[in-house]
């Protein structure tokens, strides 16, 4: 059997137009999104392409497409064996003819693709690298028909990264044993060294890249300040997630285990996640949340590497990230099926603190103190910002948003300033006239003039900070230091108290010399009032009909042992909801909708949507 190899020109229209047939037939959906048809473009004329799209960006289709439109066997490289049986199963249940290879079948079962492989039966088969650079996987693959190879997380491949993987090193074969089958690199990691990296070592010199926006339109970003984080975190959740799936991250296993069970307390189906856990355990929560609606996983960071659930509706942070890199990436796996999502955090001053004092006491070299530092300057920075937060975090990662976002707290409400310059210089010239000793609690009994048997052992209620700050409350006060140790005007002592001290940049600050102006914080209390433009979390009009919808969806998921996702996704049942098709054929219309769903589901959901109909037409009797 001979190698496909790039159609005769006069093919590339017939397979533009299949191409497009795929889509709407196979997967639904009435349009590619942007990129994703150059991309397609690219690989069905037989060139090869780097592409940079964010999570829930599209990446899967580039190469989907493609791989059933031309003749011959897809080959998907990934690194992520957990993820491979799902990702089948939603192709299988589209109709396309996909499977994996690896550790977890049976060798009868193995033989059996590798034979299938071989005779050019597959759309799509998905193996790890370690696998693919075995000598009989290569023997197998010379032997078959081969549209392409797409390989995934591709920043695998960079040594600077964290997620290197010395197997994608050996990928550079692809090039040299298989130079007519052409090459798809993907990931979603951004920046510029990566993508050169990526290009270098897999010898994708030729590869036209396709880089998209780093944005995610669907996500509400919104950081608030910590007041009482559990009372917000219930508030939050029963007032726009009540019946959702979602993560709520912590910094500590102790605090995973504590607001699960405080989550659970309140009725919620919260499942704690961390690296202290049994192996067994972790990997049934897991599932759960996978499997089940309305899961909400409390997790350390350890939790959602290679997590590719599409419907998760919120991440919430009770505690700040240590840079924004890792704060994109874990409010990145909210909302990948494009709906509303929600990325929310509570912070306040003893997060700064605790960071800071974390950073400090950590083993590393001044080089990467420094490095750690700067990150996390950029991170208070964003929680700071009196603009809009989707503007600050596109730029960190250099990419610029031309008009404010709208969808994002700062934007919804945007937050007042305050001159503050007398109360940063009360607050400053407080910390030095009580000997850069103490914390923060402290120092605002003293600037508040406390009736306090310490502070007169002290001898502090004589100084001239002593009751000069009367003016402001003590929040408002917490509010100032907060702000002057995010920006690096005091810093909190590495050894645990939390002792406050002055750093070389205040100087112009005690003197007055500066104006500052300082955020005023919003009452906690009020979430952001979304305007008619605004596009707002997920909001279901008739939630009966939803829960209807739902629950046939697990149901017929139960049945098969799937994930409800690879069923319909949320976007697709939330247009059901809104379209109320009558017949296959107004079914077929629906996004998300193709040709082998609507035979397989199109009648069941259509009577679900029948009895939803007659239930409000009789409420109105
Ligand atoms: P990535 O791999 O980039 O994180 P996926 O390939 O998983 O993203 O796609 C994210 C979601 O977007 C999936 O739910 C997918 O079905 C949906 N999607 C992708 N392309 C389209 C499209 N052209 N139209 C509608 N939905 C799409
Ligand atoms: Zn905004």
């Amino acid at each position: 059997m001979t190698l496909t190899a790039t159609p005769p020109a006069t093919d590339f229209q017939s397979l533009k137009t299949r191409a497009l047939d795929v889509l709407h037939q196979v997967f639904g959906f009435d349009d590619f999104r942007p990129l994703q048809g150059e991309v397609v473009d690219a690989l069905i004329s037989g060139n090869d392409a780097l592409v940079l799209m964010p999570t829930g960006g599209g990446k899967s289709l580039c190469y989907q497409v493609p791989a059933i439109v031309r003749p011959g066997v897809g080959l998907v490289i990934s690194p992520l064996i957990a993820l491979m049986q799902d990702q089948v199963t939603a192709l299988n249940q589209l109709g396309v003819r996909a499977a994996f290879l690896n550790s977890t079948l049976w060798p009868e079962e193995a033989r059996d693709i590798e034979n299938a492989l071989v005779r050019g039966e597959l759309d799509l088969l998905y193996c790890a690298p370690e696998r693919l650079l075995q000598p009989r996987m290569q023997q197998l693959l010379h032997q078959a028909p081969l549209s392409l190879f797409a390989i995934d997380e591709a920043h695998c491949v960079s040594q600077w990264g964290h997620d290197f993987r010395e197997d994608y090193l050996g990928l550079d074969i692809l090039e040299r044993e298989f130079s007519q089958v052409p090459r798809i690199a993907l990931t979603a990691t951004a920046d510029e060294r990566t993508r050169k990296e990526i290009a270098e070592r897999l010898h994708l010199q030729s590869a036209g890249h396709f880089v998209s926006s780093f944005d995610r339109p669907n996500i509400q970003y919104r950081i608030a300040q910590k007041d009482n984080a559990n009372k917000q975190l219930l508030a939050f959740i029963k007032e726009e997630h009540q019946s959702d799936c979602g993560i709520v991250y912590c910094l500590s296993r102790n605090k995973v285990e504590a607001t699960a069970k405080m989550l659970s307390g309140k009725g919620y189906m919260a499942l704690p996640y961390h690296a202290g856990l049994p192996a067994d355990i972790r990997a049934a929560h897991q599932e759960r949340f996978l499997r089940e609606d309305g899961v909400i996983i409390v997790a350390t960071i350890a939790f959602g590497m290679g997590i590719d659930k599409p419907d998760v509706r919120f991440v919430a942070h009770l505690d700040l990230p240590k840079s924004i890199e890792a704060y994109y990436q874990e409010t990145g796996r909210a909302g990948r099926d494009g709906a509303p999502s929600n990325a929310w955090m509570v912070y306040g001053l003893q997060d700064v603190i605790k960071l800071r004092q974390m950073l400090e006491a950590s083993p590393g070299n001044d080089h990467f103190k420094r490095v750690e530092r700067q990150k996390l300057d950029a991170m208070l920075g964003l929680c700071e910002v009196t603009s809009c937060r989707r503007q600050s975090l596109l730029r960190y990662f250099g990419d610029e948003l031309e008009q404010p976002c709208g969808n994002c707290d700062t934007c919804i409400e945007p937050p007042q300033t305050w001159d503050g310059t007398v109360a940063v210089q009360k607050a400053l010239s407080c910390v030095f006239r009580t000997g850069q000793r103490y914390g923060v609690t402290y120092l605002i009994d003293v600037l508040r003039g406390a009736d306090n048997e310490r502070i007169r052992s002290q001898g502090h209620d004589k100084v001239s900070t002593f009751g000069i700050g009367q003016d402001l409350s003590t929040q408002q006060w917490k509010s100032v230091f907060r702000q002057l140790v995010a920006g690096g005007y005091l810093q909190a002592d590495a050894e645990g108290y939390g002792a406050l001290s002055l750093t070389e940049t205040c100087r112009p600050l005690l003197k007055g010399e500066d104006t500052v102006w300082l955020r005023r914080d919003p009452e906690t209390k009020r979430k952001p009032k979304g305007s008619a433009s605004v596009k707002r979390t997920l909001v279901i009009e008739d939630q009966p009909a939803w829960d209807s919808l739902r629950a046939r969806r697990k149901a017929l998921a139960d049945e098969q042992g799937v994930p409800p996702y690879v069923i319909f996704h949320d976007t697709t049942l939330l247009e059901m909801l809104e379209r109320r098709p009558k017949t296959l054929e107004e079914m077929g219309e629906i996004n998300g909708v193709g040709a082998a769903k609507l035979d397989r589901y199109g009648q069941a959901f259509l009577e679900v949507i029948a009895t939803i109909d007659v239930e409000n037409a009789s409420a109105f009797e």
